[in-house]
């Protein structure tokens, strides 16, 4: 499957300069959105996740998939004000902004063994920041999965020590 023809490339979306990853010409091919889910669940079964997690929103249609797959569970983590139940949080920054997330206090059990899918590196600030969360539950996050990674943004190095797949390299 070539996953980097399925992902279409907007112009200065949603502001001048940002050249962005529209995954959801991917989604929208059956073949390829499977062939996608099911290398995430390799991926995270290889890794005996207990549970997977995924930022909103582009990371919940990823995340939630994969967890049917494995039957497992599915953990939302959220933009603020969003999670009805006692919650911790997080700020971080962009590639374009700044935002925080949150997640439910009793959403992951110390030891855990946590994925986490989304469909962009960028930065990392996304990713580190779902990252402390779990973490700060005492959770582990035994793996991290993307469709799309933006390596001139130089992400990873944010997650050195971190376990990181990516479907497609720009
Ligand atoms: P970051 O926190 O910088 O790694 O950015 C990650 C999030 O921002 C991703 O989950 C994407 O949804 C979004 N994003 C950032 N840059 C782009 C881009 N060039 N194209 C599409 N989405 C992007």
């Amino acid at each position: 499957m070539n996953f980097k023809d399925k992902i279409r490339v907007i112009s200065d979306f949603p502001s001048p300069g940002i050249r962005f990853k529209d995954i959801t010409t991917l989604l929208n091919d059956g073949e390829a959105f499977r062939a996608a889910i099911d290398q995430f669940s390799q991926f995270a079964a290889e890794r005996n996740a207990d549970i997977i997690a995924g930022p909103e929103s582009r990371g919940f249609v990823l995340a939630a998939p994969m967890a049917y797959a494995l039957s497992k569970g599915f953990v939302p983590i959220r933009k603020p004000g969003k999670l009805p139940h006692e919650t911790i949080s997080v700020d971080y920054s962009l590639e374009y902004g700044k935002d925080s997330l949150e997640i439910h206090k009793d959403a992951v059990q110390p030891g855990q063994r946590v994925i986490i899918a989304d469909d962009l590196l960028a930065t990392g600030g996304t990713i580190g920041a779902t990252i402390q969360l779990v973490e700060s539950l005492g959770a582990q996050v035994v793996g991290v999965c993307f469709l799309v990674e933006l390596s001139y943004l130089n992400g990873r190095e944010k997650l050195n020590g971190y376990d990181v797949f990516s479907l497609v390299q720009y």
